[in-house]
C-alpha cells in the first residue's frame, strides 16, 4: 500500500515562490522587489557591523551548547522587554509581562495562535485586509476562525479607517485583533497616533484579546517612535500578547530569532499563563537555537554595540525614504502621469503600488522586474543603478 502517492500538490507561497522564480531569472537586467529583506546601495543585504562583532566575541567566549531553557536566553528575553514597552515600564517593574525567544516573528506568531486557542478559547482572529499572507495561515492552522477588516482605500491610498471602525465594531469579548505594531505589511500605511489611542481604548472597551504583529521595529521613524501603538494598548489594556522579530532590524533573517511575549494582570497570572505557553513550545521544537537570540542580548546589553547598532538602523531607515522619494520622482521624469506621491508617506520597507496584477505580470514578462501580484513593492530592492530602467519599465506598464 503507498499513501504519499495521493497527496496533492500545495500551492507555491506567493512570496517565498517568487524569490526560487527570481534565482533562476537569467535575464541580467532582473530586479527583484519581491521579498522583504532590505538590502543596502550596493543591492546586498549585508550583516550589520555590531551584529557580527557581537558573533565574534560570542564565538571567542562560548563554553558550552548545552541546551537553553524552554523560554531560551534570559538576557534575550528581558532586553525585548525593554525593546517593546520601553525600559523601566510598569509593565516590566510589575513582572506582569513574560517572553519566551521564539524561532522569528513566525514562530511567535504560532504560539501566540495556539495559546489564543488552547487557553482563551478564542474562536476568531480578525485581520486587516491585505495582510501578510501567512496570517491567514497561521491562524487556519490552530483551527480559528479568521474575519477580515477594512483596512486600505484604494482610491486614496490611504487608511480605511472608517471601514476598519465599522468591521472592528462587530469583533466580540474574547476575539483576537491582530495589529501591524509599524510599517503594515502590505501597504506601508499606519495609524496616527489619535487612531491607535482610539483603537486601544476600543480593545479595553471591548474586551478584545489585542494580538501585536511587531516586525519592523525602528523600520518606520525610530525605535521609540514606532511603539507608540503597541504602547497605547499597554496603558488601557491589562492584556496582550505580541510576536516580535528581529529579522529585519537586525539583518538575522536566518538566524531566526523572534519573541513570543504576553502582559498579564499581575506576575502570578503572568506566571500561570506562561507556564502553559512553555508546554506549547515543548511539543513543537522543545527549546530555542542559541546564536542568534546570544547575539541580539549581547549587541542590546553593550553601550557600544548598542550605539552601533541603533546609527546602522538609522541608515537603513533613511536609505529607505530616500528610495522612496527618488521612486516618485524618477516615475514622473519617466513620463508617469499619475500621482504616485502616497508612496513617500507610507513606511517601512513595502510600498503598495497601485500596480494591478496583469501590471506585475507584465513587469516580470517584458522586463524581469518581480513584484508581489497584489502589487506590493519592496522599496529597499531599489538601487541607483536600477531605478531608472525600474521607473521606465514600470511607466510602460501602466
Ligand atoms: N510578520 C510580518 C508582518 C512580516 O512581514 C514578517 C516577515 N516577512 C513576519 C511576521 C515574520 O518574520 P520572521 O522572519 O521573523 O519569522
Amino acid at each position: 500500500i503507498m499513501f504519499f502517492d495521493k497527496i496533492q500538490a500545495a500551492p507555491a507561497d506567493p512570496i517565498l515562490g517568487l524569490g526560487e522564480a527570481f534565482k533562476a531569472e537569467t535575464r541580467p537586467e532582473k530586479v527583484n522587489l519581491g521579498i522583504g529583506i532590505y538590502k543596502n546601495a550596493q543591492g546586498e543585504t549585508p550583516i550589520p557591523r555590531a551584529v557580527k562583532a557581537a558573533e565574534t566575541r560570542l564565538l571567542a567566549e562560548e563554553k558550552t551548547k548545552n541546551y537553553l531553557t524552554i523560554d531560551g536566553v534570559a538576557a534575550y528575553n528581558a532586553a525585548t522587554q525593554a525593546m517593546l514597552f520601553g525600559e523601566n515600564h510598569e509593565i516590566i517593574a510589575n513582572q506582569r509581562a513574560k517572553t519566551a525567544q521564539s524561532l522569528g516573528g513566525t514562530g511567535a506568531l504560532r504560539i501566540a495562535a495556539e495559546f489564543a486557542k488552547r487557553q482563551v478559547q478564542a474562536q476568531t482572529v480578525w485581520i486587516s485586509n491585505p495582510t501578510w499572507p501567512n496570517h491567514n495561515a497561521i491562524f487556519q492552522a490552530v483551527g480559528m476562525e479568521v474575519r477580515d477588516y477594512r483596512y486600505y482605500d484604494k482610491n486614496t491610498h490611504s487608511l480605511d479607517w472608517d471601514g476598519l471602525i465599522a468591521d472592528l465594531s462587530q469583533a466580540k469579548q474574547g476575539d483576537v485583533v491582530l495589529l501591524h505594531g509599524c510599517c503594515h505589511n502590505p501597504t506601508g500605511i499606519d495609524p496616527t497616533p489619535e487612531q491607535w489611542d482610539i483603537l486601544a481604548n476600543m480593545a479595553a472597551e471591548k474586551g478584545w484579546l489585542p494580538l501585536f504583529d511587531f516586525a519592523y521595529q525602528g523600520f518606520a521613524n525610530g525605535l521609540e517612535e514606532d511603539a507608540y501603538g503597541l504602547r497605547a494598548f499597554a496603558k488601557l489594556n491589562r492584556e496582550l500578547l505580541i510576536a516580535s522579530s528581529y529579522s529585519k532590524n537586525f539583518g538575522l533573517y536566518n538566524e531566526r530569532v523572534g519573541a513570543f511575549t504576553l502582559v498579564a494582570d499581575n506576575a502570578e497570572i503572568a506566571n500561570r499563563a506562561f507556564s502553559q505557553a512553555k508546554s506549547i513550545i515543548r511539543t513543537i521544537y522543545s527549546n530555542p537555537a542559541s546564536h542568534g537570540a546570544s547575539t541580539v542580548a549581547l549587541v542590546l546589553q553593550d553601550p557600544d554595540l548598542k550605539a552601533q547598532w541603533t546609527d546602522e538602523l538609522d541608515e537603513m531607515r533613511e536609505r529607505i525614504k530616500t528610495m522612496r522619494q527618488k521612486f516618485v520622482d524618477t516615475l514622473k521624469e519617466c513620463g508617469a502621469t499619475q500621482d504616485f506621491d502616497f508612496i513617500v508617506k507610507q513606511n517601512g520597507m513595502f510600498s503598495f503600488s497601485g500596480l494591478t496584477a496583469e501590471q506585475v505580470d507584465r513587469l516580470r514578462d517584458e522586463f524581469a522586474i518581480y513584484a508581489v501580484r497584489s502589487g506590493r513593492i519592496n522599496v529597499a530592492g531599489m538601487t541607483d543603478d536600477n531605478i531608472r530602467y525600474l521607473c521606465e519599465s514600470i511607466v510602460k506598464v501602466l
